[in-house]
């Protein structure tokens, strides 16, 4: 049986539908949710995603305002800034877009912000409450994984879950995010010594990594459900052909766009798993939705509101 392609982009569509029925009535009772996005500088990826981030809002009927003050801020002004927004009373989720020029801490913006607006759930109090099980604002990526297992209807409790990365955005909180509910977590990274005796074990097998391939069909259990969280660029069609041999439509997409994006699941893996997220079209086509969810149940938990 071939498997189950775990379609980001379904289930995003999901969400967002879900979202904007909340947003309908937070509206109605008290006003549109608001997010402010901080955009510092000009890094050209960095513009896409607030972009698309802003994008969203509007499509859901979240109220954005994107500030975007120079490269040269200073911390102090910075920290100014998100002070002023976490006083806002019309001001529901304040998101600073990473990552930020060297010259700014980034942990001590990010503490800055008051954890009741951290939709991005980075702040110390989130990943603390995260921790014990209170509610909190979950990380986007991970709390993105949970609803593609949950909405798809694959058993966490109980099952043999492998997280390969212990990154704080994505690996750490996945991972307690699995053990929340009921599996049971192994966590490898570099120091991890079999990588492949883990992996070979695992029922889900979610990998954040940012190395192309590294996880063979030798080192999938076959019927695993396999969560792709890593996008890497292949920028040479020597890459391709070596990821994707005899794949013409992909060699033929590489010549189109000058690059083709895989994740960390070598291609044959995943032919030996029950089901997988694509790269792209996965995990990272959640992230968005779940931003706009985090605003909602933000803008709820403020307003003392049951959505
Ligand atoms: P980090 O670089 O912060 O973390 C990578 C992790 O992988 C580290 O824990 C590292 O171990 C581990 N690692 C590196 N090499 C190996 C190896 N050979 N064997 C085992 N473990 C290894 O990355 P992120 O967590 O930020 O991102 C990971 C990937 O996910 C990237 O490709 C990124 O682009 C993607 N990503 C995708 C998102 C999405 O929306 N889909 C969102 C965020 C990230 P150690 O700790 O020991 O160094």
């Amino acid at each position: 049986m071939s498997a189950q392609v775990l379609s980001g982009v379904e289930i995003a569509a999901e969400i967002k539908a879900e979202v904007a029925v909340k947003v309908g009535r937070l509206t109605e009772a008290c006003g549109a949710p608001g997010l402010t996005v901080i955009l510092l500088g000009s890094d050209p990826a960095s513009e896409v995603y607030v972009r698309n981030k802003v994008r969203s809002c509007v499509e859901l009927g979240i109220r954005s305002t994107l500030l975007t003050p120079p490269g040269s801020t200073t911390e102090a002004e910075l920290l100014g800034m998100i002070d002023g927004l976490n006083r806002d009373t019309a001001v529901d989720g304040i998101l600073v877009q990473l990552p930020l020029p060297k010259h700014i801490d980034t942990r001590r913006v990010l503490e800055a912000v008051t954890p009741e607006k951290d939709v991005d759930g980075f702040h110390p109090v989130n990943v603390g409450r995260l921790q014990i099980g209170q509610p909190a604002l979950a990380p986007c990526t991970p709390a993105g994984i949970l609803e593609i297992l949950k909405r798809r209807g694959i058993p966490i409790a109980g099952a043999d879950c492998v997280m390969v990365g212990r990154s704080d955005i994505v690996g750490k909180p996945a991972s307690t995010m699995l053990l929340n509910e009921g599996a049971t977590v192994s966590v490898c990274h570099k120091g991890t010594r079999d990588l492949a005796g883990y992996t070979r074990r695992a029922e889900i097998l979610v990998v954040a990594v940012g190395v192309p391939g590294l996880i063979t069909a030798e080192m999938v259990r076959p019927g695993a459900v396999l969560i792709d969280v890593g996008i890497n660029r292949l920028d040479t069609v020597e890459q391709v052909k070596r990821f994707f041999p005899g794949d013409v439509a992909r060699v033929a997409a590489f010549e189109k766009r000058g690059y083709v994006l895989m994740g960390d699941f070598d291609s044959r893996a995943y032919q030996v798993s029950s089901a997988y997220t694509p790269v792209p079209g996965g995990v990272g086509a959640l992230t968005i939705a779940m931003l706009m969810q985090n605003t909602v149940k933000a803008a709820a938990a403020r307003r003392g509101m049951a959505l």
